[in-house]
């Protein structure tokens, strides 16, 4: 039945983690700071249909700075041409970040009590020549991931 398939997805989450359920980094649309949001820009991302969008710095992917939500753009004058970086400085919406191997509970009860229901993905590599350990950025995952996931178990 569809309630014990509900039951079953809920129960299996408890052994995944959040990689397994993720949108990888090269399929996540993401746009630089220094973007001009004049009307073009503004149809264009409205078109693509996200409506949260990871904004990176200095051209690096691996360093998100903010969030531009769609309904951010509501007010807008595309005549300003704005940058994103200036909208999202106006409105600071926090990043929040989960590691890859975070387990899909964890991140269910940190969407539940947080502000936002999408967090960055990101991966440590240790290396045996460098002391700090590196981070790379590998994904986004949203509280839509995580209840496909338990509506889908087979
Ligand atoms: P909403 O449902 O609130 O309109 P949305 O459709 O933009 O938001 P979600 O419903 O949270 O996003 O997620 C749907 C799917 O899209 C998920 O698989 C999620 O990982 C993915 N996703 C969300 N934002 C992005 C983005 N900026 N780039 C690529 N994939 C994204
Ligand atoms: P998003 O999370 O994508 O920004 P949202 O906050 O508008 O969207 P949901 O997260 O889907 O909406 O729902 C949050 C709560 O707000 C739910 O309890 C939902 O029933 C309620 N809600 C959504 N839209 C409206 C509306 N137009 N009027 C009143 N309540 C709403």
């Amino acid at each position: 039945s569809d309630e014990l398939k509900i039951a079953v997805g809920a129960m299996e989450i408890a052994d995944k983690i959040v990689e397994q359920v993720m949108t990888k980094i090269d399929d996540v649309f993401m746009l630089p700071d220094e973007t001009i949001l004049n009307a073009k820009m503004i149809a264009e991302i409205v078109r693509i249909g996200y409506t949260r969008i990871p904004v990176y710095s200095e051209s690096d992917r691996n360093n998100v700075t903010g969030l531009l939500f769609v309904k951010d753009l509501a007010l807008l004058d595309p005549d300003d041409n704005f940058s994103v970086r200036t909208v999202c400085g106006y409105h600071q919406h926090p990043v929040k970040y989960v590691f890859n191997d975070t387990p899909l509970a964890v991140v269910l009860e940190s969407f539940k009590k947080g502000d936002g229901h999408l967090a960055m993905v990101k991966k440590v590599h240790i290396s045996e020549t460098v002391e700090d350990p590196s981070y790379e950025l590998v994904g986004l995952v949203t509280l839509e991931d995580i209840v496909e996931e338990i509506l889908q178990a087979e």
